[in-house]
């Protein structure tokens, strides 16, 4: 199985794919741009989709009773449109493992676009709303992962997104395979990560997959994922991942000389106070475990789950 099956990522066509706001811009997104060479996107722009070209007048939300979809400039009424558009959109959609959404738009937004409490007005009451086909995405698929551009720019939302969306894909290419030996070939490399996120839940997918009941493989397959996408729900907490570490540490202690080990479980302390250190131990354990061979460590996604070139910023903040 490869290292990093591309993941398959839903994105707001005008991140970067084409110039379809309503004013006729395109929003560059340095993040949306380093996936790239890792990621197969899948664009949609639902105002387009909908029938509003480009340039065309803005659309807004309005609170006033129920929440409304309408564009001033026309008095044009557009709920059940895009609520139609998004539904059957969504429900064609097939294997696919996040969302990347514009921020703050009437349409794509989540949690972050204004409302109003009439078409005309300029006062709006709140700018914490979803947009209609976030709406959608949340009903329909309320355990996906899903991040807007500007949210990514958070280190550890980023790290739990791309953590997400790189075992899903990992685990559609296991199921792709259908056997019982993918999945506790997959169960075994994600453990630690697993425990990181939560151990009770993580014993009770590997009580799934050890499948004493002799059930059907798909069965099997169908139940892990349901735990997997309930355990990846919630960014992993500071507690759990340090356990996850001192587990691999446990591993790798052995062969390590009294000052290294002070100086790691030092740094590890740290880690409460400063998230940006964990990458580091990661990459230290990482390296320890290639060079005494303890392979099960050096297999474990809990030290490397995506590929690392999304860690990094150049000196602009500008991902590489
Ligand atoms: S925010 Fe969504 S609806 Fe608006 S232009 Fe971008 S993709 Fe289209």
């Amino acid at each position: 199985m490869s290292k990093f099956p591309r993941p398959i990522i839903v994105v707001s066509k005008c991140l970067g794919f084409a110039s379809c706001r309503y004013d006729g811009q395109v929003i560059p997104s340095s993040f949306v741009e380093s996936m790239k060479p890792f990621v197969d996107f899948i664009c949609v722009c639902p105002e387009c989709e909908i029938g509003l070209g480009v340039p065309r007048d803005p659309i807004r939300i309005v609170l006033d009773g129920k929440k409304r979809l309408v564009q001033p400039a026309t008095g044009i009424e557009l709920t059940q449109k895009m609520e139609r558009f998004a539904d059957s959109y969504l429900e064609e959609l097939d294997d696919f493992d996040g969302f990347i959404l514009k921020s703050r738009s009437p349409s794509c937004g989540m949690g972050t676009t204004k409302v109003y409490p009439n078409a005309e007005g300029k006062n709006w009451l709140n700018s914490e709303e979803n947009g209609f086909f976030a709406d959608a995405v949340f009903n329909k698929y309320p355990h996906l992962p899903a991040v807007d551009e500007v949210q990514v720019n958070d280190l550890l939302i980023r790290d739990h997104f791309l953590t997400v969306v790189f075992t899903l894909s990992s685990f559609r290419e296991a199921s792709s395979l259908m056997s019982m030996h993918s999945l506790i070939e997959y169960h075994t490399r994600n453990k630690l990560l697993l425990m990181a996120y939560d151990k009770q839940l993580m014993l009770s997918m590997g009580n799934v997959v050890a499948n004493r009941e002799k059930r059907p493989v798909e069965m099997v397959f169908g139940e892990y994922l349901d735990l997997l996408l309930q355990i990846l729900s919630k960014p992993a907490e500071t507690g759990s991942t340090i356990n996850a570490m001192l587990h691999s540490f446990g591993y790798i202690s052995r062969y390590l000389g009294a000052q290294e080990k002070f100086i790691f479980l030092q740094k590890l302390q740290g880690y409460r106070e400063d998230s940006s250190v964990l990458l580091e131990l990661k990459e230290r354990i990482l390296s320890w475990s290639l060079q005494f061979n303890v392979e099960y460590i050096s297999e474990q996604t809990f030290l490397c789950p995506y590929p690392q070139k999304f860690a990094c910023r150049d000196q602009n903040g500008n991902f590489r």
